[in-house]
């Protein structure tokens, strides 16, 4: 029987090899590792992609969370509204600050967070927002920032799913105060590493953060600030310079993809994604729910087709947040149980998108016999 995997990177780089290897060769001859030239030309591209005034590379997409945090000087004593059904590094990032994350459930649509319930979590103790924008779907923005706006909050998206995608024509990534961003391997932009980066228009944050990812200095062997050492180092900024620009037609061949599941699927009896008319996601997940998710996973596994949850157990019912386990936080609970990530990728094959949607619809009749 023919594998589907989940993700198939192997297929993807295959496709711009000599590009990376030129990439890397360029690094081991230029001999500068670090903070160098490579860094600083990727993060005027990805800024200049973005449609935002700064780019500043750091070591992977939590620590771009953490450090914006920290240089919009949110702390011990301040409150975050978060998320509560994301990837768990949206509520860690605060709480490295010392801050205190507070859930927000999404909108049972878009999994994405509620705009109209982030009144009920708000405290004199507020701070600021950070809006994901899960599985590539942007983020209602519009209301978030109104909101924001009229309570003095901070935005801070968390744009790791999200590279190349719009909201109302514009980016994700410059939609909010700033943004965190993250180039894992799996991403739609990823490193062939750890990689990270935060974007913003404001010069003073990109500029507190580009000493607090580098030991809290400017100049050699001065520091004025407590810092960190979260770089994104020159070797994955060659590689992210080349990934770069093939990101527009991988994302296309991703919107693609996801068309044909969704044309598909359409009479299979699975929850599919729900696009509002103002957004155009970067599809870094395709993602269906069903409450016979567990058996659905398993026969589908029968069949060799490889499937991920994203996310199993949500950040409140994780054993290092003891204090958030007596919350019931209904819609992210089920989300948590009914949803199921297809193989996506954009080198997936027709045929292999054909294989599982055969497997999905044998699912579906088999679950009708009585
Ligand atoms: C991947 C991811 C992160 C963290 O990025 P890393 O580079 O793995 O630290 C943060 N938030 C979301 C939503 C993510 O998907």
């Amino acid at each position: 029987m023919t594998q589907v995997p989940f993700l198939d990177l192997q297929q993807l780089h295959s496709e711009i090899r000599d590009s990376l290897e030129a990439a890397a060769r360029r690094v081991l001859d230029s001999n500068h590792f670090i903070l160098g030239p490579e860094v600083e030309a990727f993060e005027m591209e990805f800024a200049q992609y973005c449609g935002v005034g700064h780019c500043v590379g750091v070591g992977n997409g939590l620590d771009a969370l953490h450090l914006l945090l920290r240089a919009h000087e949110v702390g011990p004593g301040d409150e975050v509204l978060v998320p509560s059904n994301t990837f768990i590094a949206t509520w860690l990032a605060v709480s490295q600050c010392g801050a205190t994350p507070v859930p927000v459930e999404p909108l049972a649509q878009t999994y994405n967070i509620n705009p109209d319930a982030l009144a009920a979590a708000l405290t004199p103790r507020t701070r600021a927002i950070i809006p994901v924008h899960l599985y590539g779907q942007p983020a209602d923005m519009d209301p978030i920032n109104a909101f924001a706006q009229r309570h003095g909050l901070v935005v801070i998206e968390d744009a790791a799913q999200s590279h190349g995608a719009l909201y109302k024509g514009r980016r994700a990534g410059g939609l909010g105060d700033s943004a965190a961003t993250s180039f894992y391997p799996g991403k739609n932009l990823g490193a062939l590493g750890d990689g990270g980066a935060v974007l913003t228009n404001d010069a003073s944050i990109a500029g507190k953060v580009r000493l607090l990812r580098n030991y809290g200095s400017r100049v050699k062997y001065e520091h004025p600030s407590i810092g960190y050492n979260t770089r994104l180092d020159e070797m994955q900024a060659a590689f992210l310079r080349v990934k770069l620009g093939f990101l527009d037609s991988w994302n296309f061949q991703r919107r693609e993809l996801a068309s044909r599941y969704t044309t598909q699927l359409l009479d299979s009896g699975l929850g599919l994604p729900w696009v509002p008319d103002w957004a155009t996601p970067a599809w870094h997940l395709y993602v269906v729910r069903s409450p016979r998710r567990d058996a659905l996973r398993a026969h589908l596994e029968k069949h060799g087709i490889h499937t991920i949850v994203h996310y199993p157990t949500p950040p409140h019912r994780q054993a290092c947040y003891p204090e958030y386990s007596h919350l019931s936080l209904s819609l992210t609970e089920t989300l948590a149980s009914e949803v199921l990530s297809l193989p996506f990728f954009p080198a997936l094959t027709e045929q292999q998108l054909q294989q599982v949607v055969t497997a999905i619809t044998l699912f579906g009749h088999a679950d009708q016999r009585p």
